[in-house]
C-alpha cells in the first residue's frame, strides 16, 4: 500500500467474531495523550497524574492541576479518560507525599495509603478532576492506586461522590484487591488489573531488580489465576461491572489475547502497542481467546503458558 493509503489504527479492537474489545491508553499528561489520540486510542485507561508532577517539591495547586488533567482530557472529546488519583511512592517518589527513608517503599505508604498520611491532597486532587472535567466532553473516570480492601474502596467512592465525581474504580494490583474483589465492586464502578504491580506483589519480587526478572513475569500463570479470580468477583457480584487491564501484559498481544480469554473487557497500554494488539486479537474468536487463556492457566511455568498461547497464535509465528 502506499503510504498515503495507509490508514491509522482506530483502537476499536474486535476479535474475529466481532467481540468489541475497546484499546486504550497508558498516558503521562498532554503530550502523550495526543500522540495516544493520533495512534487510535479510543481513550486513557490509564492517566498516571503523578507522572505530571514527579519534579515537584510541593503539593500542585488546584489550578495547576485543573490545566494538567484538561490538557489530557481536551486530546479525547467524548471519550473516555480514567484519572488515576496520585501513585507516589517506591519507583515514583514524590517528595510531598512519601518518606525517602521507609525501609520497604514498595511496601510503605503509597498510593491511596498515603491518604491516611497527607490529609486533604487526595480531596484537592478530587477537587481538581471535577473542575477539568467540568470544561470538557470527555467522559472521566477516577480510580484509586493500591487499593487493598473493600472498606478502602467504600471510603474512595465516598470521597468521589463528595468531589462531584460518579464513576469511582480501583485498581486491581494488590492480590487482597483480587480475591476479594466481589466485595471490592460492591463499592465501586468498576476495577482496572495493574499487572505490573499484581505481579510484583504476587510474586514477592520487588519490580525494579534484574535478578528477578524471572519472578517478575506476568505470564506466571499465578497471576493469571488473580486476574480469573478478579474477573469471577465481579461476575459473582451481579450488576456487570467492567474489569480492564491497564498493566503492561495488555501490550503483550499474545498475553493480550490470555488477557481477553479471562474475560477483561478493555486493554490499556503504551499507544505504541495499540497497533500489534489490534492485529492479534483480531486473528481468534472469543471462544478461542477462552480456550487460549485455559491452557496458559493451566501451565506450570511462564514460559510455558506463553508457548501454549503463541502455538495457537499463527499470526505470530
Ligand atoms: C501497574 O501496576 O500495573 C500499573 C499499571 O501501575 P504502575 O505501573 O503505574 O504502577
Ligand atoms: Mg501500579
Amino acid at each position: 500500500a502506499n503510504a498515503s493509503t495507509l490508514s491509522v489504527f482506530d483502537g476499536n479492537g474486535t476479535t474475529a467474531d466481532g467481540h468489541l474489545v475497546p484499546l486504550l491508553a497508558n498516558v503521562g499528561g498532554a503530550k502523550d495523550a495526543v500522540k495516544a489520540a493520533a495512534a487510535g486510542a479510543q481513550g486513557v485507561g490509564l492517566l498516571r497524574t503523578e507522572f505530571c508532577f514527579l519534579e515537584r517539591e510541593t503539593e500542585p495547586s488546584i489550578a495547576e492541576q485543573v490545566e494538567a488533567y484538561r490538557g489530557v482530557f481536551d486530546a479525547f472529546p467524548g471519550k473516555k479518560v480514567v484519572v488515576r488519583t496520585l501513585d507516589a511512592g517506591a519507583d515514583k517518589p514524590l517528595p510531598f507525599l512519601t518518606d525517602a527513608t521507609e525501609p520497604n517503599p514498595a511496601l510503605g505508604v503509597r498510593g491511596y495509603r498515603t491518604d491516611t498520611t497527607s490529609p486533604g491532597v487526595l480531596e484537592r486532587q478530587l477537587a481538581a478532576v471535577a473542575e477539568a472535567a467540568k470544561g470538557s466532553t470527555a467522559d472521566v473516570w477516577v480510580m484509586a492506586p493500591m487499593i487493598s480492601t473493600p472498606e478502602e474502596a467504600g471510603d474512595f467512592a465516598a470521597m468521589c461522590s463528595n468531589a462531584g465525581l460518579n464513576t469511582p474504580g480501583v485498581m486491581v494490583e494488590v492480590p487482597s484487591a483480587a480475591v476479594t474483589a466481589e466485595s471490592i465492586l460492591r463499592e465501586v464502578d468498576f476495577a482496572s488489573l495493574g499487572t505490573n504491580d499484581l505481579t510484583q506483589y504476587t510474586m514477592a519480587a520487588d519490580r525494579q531488580l534484574g535478578p528477578l526478572a524471572a519472578l517478575n513475569n506476568p505470564w506466571q500463570p499465578a497471576v493469571l489465576q488473580l486476574v480469573r479470580l478478579t474477573v469471577a468477583g465481579a461476575v459473582a457480584e451481579g450488576s456487570g461491572k467492567p474489569v480492564g487491564v491497564c498493566g503492561e501484559a495488555a501490550a503483550d498481544p499474545a498475553l493480550a489475547v490470555v488477557l481477553v480469554g479471562l474475560g477483561v473487557s478493555t486493554l490499556s497500554m503504551t499507544a505504541r502497542s495499540l497497533a500489534a494488539v489490534g492485529a492479534v486479537l483480531a486473528t481468534v474468536t472469543l471462544e478461542e481467546a477462552q480456550e487460549i487463556a485455559r491452557l496458559a492457566l493451566s501451565a506450570t511455568s511462564p514460559a510455558q503458558a506463553r508457548d501454549r498461547a503463541r502455538e495457537k497464535l499463527p499470526v505470530l509465528a
